[in-house]
């Protein structure tokens, strides 16, 4: 580990005072902000991500840690612990897709320690991005190349990609809060914003940048509205083994069904996709369908008619069709 500054913040204002400044892409910034730390400290030990300065927000706890569920929908404090939301019961009998995605994910002692607004944040697990002594990675290195697209790339993205970076979103989360249309709270320099959720993360046009957030602006709140689809939503995560590993493909599905005709589907697909991906075409075929083997496989279809691939990854767009058809079937026998 190399030498780097500590600070701690005791409110917003001071938090984004210690991390603003430029226009950097997010994660290039010299100050990033840390709660769990369970991905920073692991990408700084690799020396893959390396900020000057740490700024501790623990100390905004009390005032972004609340889980608030209305009528209106849920609102997620960004420091809430994974474990909170996993075990809260509003969101286990309203929201199951987004207890499952908590549940599936990682581990218990990480979930115990992992924050709401870092896990939205998680950045890839490509080994050439991890590896900090590979010369060829354009995220961790702008304008080196990307080894992955004639290299190992059994586990990256098919859909989103382009050749500046095939990296595939390694969360869970995020697949549930595109699929139900969430929207992000921030603070920052410039005041507060919100941003749907859908376009907080940034395609590889810029593989470096991310997301849309600007040095020191900080996650304050997710906020999930309600609908009725919510309590018919599921998440299926396929992976090389059942518990404490990345998916290969996800997918978030919540669906509104009426005697078994889809009024409304909201798809979200990890493991396959370049960043949280909502599979708006997949969303259509199924809308005015009944929901069966044929009318989902017609969806998973379209979902990947988009897909490109890269050798060892092409096993990606059956499997990530496969993986919908399945989560959209269980959810069709979801008894709400
Ligand atoms: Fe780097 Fe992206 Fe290529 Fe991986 S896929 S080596 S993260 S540019």
């Amino acid at each position: 580990m190399y030498p780097f500054v500590y600070r701690r913040a005791d409110a917003v204002p001071d938090a984004i005072r210690a991390a603003a400044g430029g226009n950097l892409p997010p994660t290039s910034a010299p100050a990033q902000f840390i709660a769990g730390g369970t991905q920073l400290l692991d990408l700084m030990k690799l020396g893959s991500w390396t900020p000057q300065t740490l700024v501790d927000i623990n100390g905004l706890a009390p005032s972004l840690s609340a889980i608030e569920a209305g009528p209106k929908g849920l609102r997620l404090g960004a420091l809430v612990r994974m474990s909170q939301l996993e075990t809260h019961p509003t969101v286990i009998r309203d929201y199951p897709v987004i207890a499952q995605t908590m549940a599936l994910a990682a581990s218990q002692q990480l979930r115990n320690m992992a924050t709401l607004a870092g896990n939205i944040l998680q950045r890839t697990r490509c080994q050439y991005f991890r590896e900090a002594d590979w010369p060829a990675c354009n995220k961790r290195a702008p304008g080196s190349g990307c080894a992955a697209i004639e290299g190992l790339n059994r586990k990256h993205a098919v859909l989103g990609v382009n050749d500046n970076c095939i990296a595939s979103y390694p969360g869970d989360f995020a697949q549930a809060l595109v699929a139900l249309g969430a929207e992000i709270d921030t603070a920052g320099e410039a005041g507060a914003r919100t941003i749907p959720f859908e376009q907080l993360h940034t395609g590889p046009e810029d593989p470096a940048r991310e997301t849309v957030l600007l040095p020191g602006e900080l996650i304050t709140a997710i906020r999930v509205p309600a609908g009725p689809w919510t309590r018919r939503s599921t998440y299926l995560k396929v992976r090389d083994r059942q518990s404490y590993a990345f998916g290969l493909a996800t997918a978030a599905v919540a669906l509104d069904l009426r005697d078994g005709v889809v009024q409304e589907a909201r798809i979200g697909l990890g493991g396959v996709a370049y960043k949280p991906w909502r599979a708006h075409a997949a969303e259509a075929a199924l809308r005015g369908k009944k929901l069966d083997e044929s009318t989902a496989a017609d969806a998973a279809r379209a979902a990947f008619a988009g897909a490109k691939t890269h050798g060892e990854n092409a096993f990606k767009v059956e499997l990530g069709q496969r993986t919908l058809v399945r989560a959209l079937l269980q959810a069709g026998r979801m008894e709400v």
